[in-house]
């Protein structure tokens, strides 16, 4: 398949705020990219966004990737105008210190900064200690008045990080996880003519904090067979032993073998590295002994569904300095469309 994604949509969704639960900017900005492409769109209660693409066998084919990204929950705005905050998903608190934040309101956004003591006042124990989500604070740079007519309980925030792409073929960005699989299965809606399989492309929610939005949407949709689209980390750097490294960053598209909360059925699995050998996808095999995604929710839906995760490998997940590589983003599309266009034969377990 001849198709070139194009980068700049990837920049657009990584620009837009949406942590778990709050994906409405993310959800808005695809309703309007795929309207042209879609035979079918809808939002589903908890604010899936569903889009159909019919196929030619009269199979289902459910493809899901998660809008949302890991952020922070103010709860709190004291006497001085510092705005406390709960973490939404799994962020480690040390990746926050000295960050700037855009903080979401009911009257727009607000730039914010997380403060840290300076250097000339601490000492050389209070340096090497990591600082607890408890001891962080976001400086708004607003009189204390006014911070709390304009912050309240329940904002949230986004880290802030431009889009910027660097050495070879690299992206660096905020809320790669999982900008990068849903920009994948935007171009995949765009992309793909008389598929095989009837595809249900699904936008899902809540991923971070639970698999929520996969779980009710893969009720709905009862398919066949399902792929799930996501970032995996690439743990290839300094400190880490090659053993550990679940995936490597340019090294292709990740099958999932195993994660914590899925093993893939080895029909589906040998299908999917079958596609790719034969259609010259580079891919590597997944073994992922924590973490899991949305199809950890999606192949326990109603009498199962066999469902395999693929992954694309991000350095330094869950921070504002996550990295990909374009290719391995490449040939992740090129595997999910050519599992769509052409089937994977599906076979029940024997
Ligand atoms: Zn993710």
């Amino acid at each position: 398949m001849d198709y070139k994604l194009d980068f700049s949509i990837l920049k657009t969704l990584t620009g837009l705020a949406g942590v778990s639960g709050r994906e409405h900017d993310v959800r808005a900005y695809l309703k309007t990219l795929l309207a042209p492409y879609a035979d079918e769109m809808h939002t589903d209660a908890l604010g899936n966004l569903i889009v159909r693409k019919k196929g030619t066998s009269g199979k289902k084919m459910m493809l899901c990737a998660h809008m949302d990204e890991v952020g922070l929950m103010i709860h709190y705005v004291d006497d001085r105008g510092f705005a406390r905050f709960t973490l939404v998903g799994g962020i480690d608190p040390r990746t926050l210190v000295a960050q700037r934040v855009r903080v979401q309101t009911r009257n727009g956004e607000l730039l914010g900064v997380i403060g840290v003591k300076p250097a000339h006042i601490t000492t050389e124990a209070d340096r090497g200690r990591a600082l607890g989500v408890k001891e962080l604070f976001i400086d708004l740079g607003l009189p204390a008045e006014e911070a709390k007519k304009r912050v309240e309980a329940g904002d949230w925030a986004v880290l802030d990080r431009e889009y910027a792409e660097f050495g070879d073929e690299r992206i660096s960005a905020k809320a790669l996880d999982n900008r990068v699989g849903v920009f994948v299965l935007a171009e995949l809606v765009r992309a793909l003519k008389q598929p095989f399989y009837d595809v249900y492309a699904v936008f899902t929610v809540q991923e971070e904090v639970g698999l929520r939005g996969a779980q009710t949407a893969a009720y709905g949709i009862d398919a066949d067979v399902a792929l799930c689209l996501d970032t995996t980390g690439a743990a290839d750097i300094p400190s880490v032993a090659p053993q550990d490294y679940i995936t490597v960053l340019g090294a292709g598209a990740g099958i999932t073998a195993i994660d914590a909360r899925t093993i893939t059925p080895l029909w589906l699995f040998e299908a999917l590295k079958q596609i790719c050998d034969q259609y010259n996808v580079l891919r590597q095999v997944r073994v992922a002994p924590r973490g899991g995604n949305d199809a950890g929710a999606v192949h326990l839906s109603k009498t199962g569904v066999p469902t395999c995760g693929l992954s694309i490998p991000t350095r330094n997940i869950h921070s504002n300095v996550e990295v990909i590589s374009k290719r391995d983003t490449e040939n992740v599309f090129r595997l999910a469309c050519l599992a769509a266009q052409q089937g994977l034969g599906e076979c029940a377990q024997d």
